[in-house]
């Protein structure tokens, strides 16, 4: 019995520190909470608009019912000539689209339209304007987030309202009737191209419709052809442009535009 305790205070003499030792080797094999922790670069500090849909402190604005200084011609670059009245940009007819005097390479757009509540025209015809996501020059179809009146109004689904037109079906309905205030927010992922011309990266492009998301990450086959299949053609940075489509209904309006630049 006494031989039996000796052993085991030797046992406990000589293990006691073998257990702390590896105890303490345990614990700094543990991971730490700081080892996962990130602390630069810090990110810029933006001040958000006051209300849902103002511009925040770093972005470029395009429209805030003052002028349309910020717009040209698309067609002869010349100062744009829609009509800016009441706080509003409303299209002017055998103007034209407008584009913007800037270009932009990845960009956050907010943008606010209104078809008016007396509209005619059925389809195609009823409400038909356009976000030119980048407008490439007069003779390309450029990339189009098409703008029409959704409410009962049946059309092809892949140039209805939140389409990218004849790409992309929005993934949902969300318009408003004529005559109330809708919003665009769009991510827009430009395309890269390489020396010779090629494509290097797709353009994507993500839509919230009136808050709702329309567009997810979309990727486009190129620019958005009336007839035919897409196809891509290099550019480097371009102006975004409104589409005056020429309909014998009442023009749409425009209102809180503004643009932030992305990495
Ligand atoms: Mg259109």
């Amino acid at each position: 019995m006494m031989r039996t305790k000796k052993l085991f205070l030797v046992l406990v003499a000589i293990g006691a520190p073998v257990a702390i030792a590896a105890q303490a080797q345990q614990q700094a094999q543990q991971p730490k909470p700081e080892e996962t922790e990130v602390w630069q670069p810090v990110p810029a500090v933006v001040t958000p608009g006051e209300t849902p849909g103002a511009p925040p402190s770093d972005a470029v604005v395009l429209f805030d019912g003052k002028n349309e200084d910020e717009w040209v011609s698309a067609q002869d670059h010349t100062p744009a000539k829609w009509i800016v009245a009441d706080g509003l940009l409303t299209v002017a007819k055998n103007t034209g689209n407008i584009e913007t005097r800037r270009h932009f390479h990845n960009y956050q757009l907010h943008i606010e339209w209104r078809i008016p509540a007396d509209i005619s025209g059925t389809g195609q015809g009823r409400g038909n304007s356009g976000v030119f996501l980048a407008s490439t020059g007069p003779g390309d179809a450029g990339y189009e987030l098409q703008v029409l009146d959704g409410y009962n109004n049946p059309t092809y689904v892949n140039g209805m309202v939140g389409s990218i037109y004849k790409q992309s079906i929005p993934l949902v309905n969300a318009a408003r009737k004529p005559g109330e205030w809708q919003s665009y927010d769009v991510v827009w992922t430009a395309p890269l191209f390489n020396a010779d011309g090629s494509l290097k990266t797709p353009a994507y492009v993500t839509v919230f419709y009136n808050g709702v998301l329309v567009q997810n990450h979309f990727q486009l086959q190129g620019q958005t052809l009336y007839i035919g299949k897409p196809f891509y053609k290099a550019f480097d940075g371009a102006p975004i442009k409104l589409q005056a489509h020429g309909d014998k209904s009442e023009p749409i309006s425009f209102r809180n535009i503004w643009v932030r630049d992305l990495p």
